[in-house]
């Protein structure tokens, strides 16, 4: 079987076309993700096929809710990246992108710097921290007009840890799996308290995925109050409720 070629025709029902340069990209990221995962825990997704599918793919359903358009350059964040999902299968799609990995995790950020230079990317910056610190550096403070976010934490955790980031008239799209009417629920006064607007939840119907997932698109309508996020560990320990 071609190469990344689950990925290409998944990416092509999401109106996506890769390229053969782009294809080789994933083709690189997928072998290196692969073989770095025998020393740093980056995934528990170790086969090819899947790394495409769970991986790739799935990075790329964004586009179903959020596609670069005019020639405004976009700034994207991907808090807690881990191996780069779902920000670098972004940038190697929309390689105009301008886009900051956080990463609370050395080891995992110090695979992410290799992969920039095996992949020779630019505009990609790597910061290593915890985004309730990073999120109160003027350098990143609400820069950003996309803030993404998957598998970190529960949507009132995520809504504190991510809507800092977001420039207001941007958005923060999480990804989600499973039923989340309970989570979205208790997320909606972290959400207003942090300056976000639930714009709309997407479920994403591709063959591929056969168990519930969705985008939860949160739109930023004011600016979030200069307490948020709280120190590291309140997000989570003690969610906005
Ligand atoms: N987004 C990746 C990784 C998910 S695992 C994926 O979908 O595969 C969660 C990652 O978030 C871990 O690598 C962890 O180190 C990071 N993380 C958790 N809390 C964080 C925080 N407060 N700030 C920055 N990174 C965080």
């Amino acid at each position: 079987m071609p190469s990344m070629e689950i990925l290409s025709s998944g990416a092509s029902r999401l109106g996506l076309q890769l390229n053969p340069e782009q294809l080789q990209q994933f083709e690189t990221y997928c072998h290196e993700l692969i073989d770095w995962n025998r020393r740093v825990n980056l995934t528990a997704i170790t086969v090819y096929e899947e790394v495409q599918v769970n991986h790739f793919l799935d990075s790329l359903t964004v586009a179903l809710v959020w596609q670069p358009t005019g020639s405004a350059i976009p700034r994207i964040i991907d808090v807690g990246t881990g191996g780069g999902v779902p920000g670098v299968a972004l940038k190697i799609t929309f390689p105009q992108i301008r886009l900051v990995l956080l990463e609370a995790t050395a080891k995992k950020a110090s695979f992410l710097h290799h992969l920039q230079d095996l992949l020779n990317f630019e505009g990609i910056e790597i910061v290593v921290g915890r985004a309730e610190e990073i999120a109160h550096n003027a350098r990143y403070r609400e820069g950003f007009s996309l803030v993404l976010s998957r598998a970190v934490a529960s949507l009132p955790t995520l809504a504190e840890l991510t809507l800092p980031f977001c420039t207001i008239g941007g958005s923060v799209v999480l990804h989600k799996k499973g039923d989340i009417e309970d989570e979205l629920r208790k997320a909606s006064l972290a959400i207003d308290t942090c300056g976000g607007k639930l714009h709309e939840v997407r479920a994403v119907d591709l063959p591929e995925f056969p168990d519930q997932r969705q985008l939860v698109v949160i739109d930023k309508v004011s600016a979030t109050p200069g307490q948020y996020p709280r120190r590291p560990g309140m997000p989570k320990k003690r969610p906005i409720r």
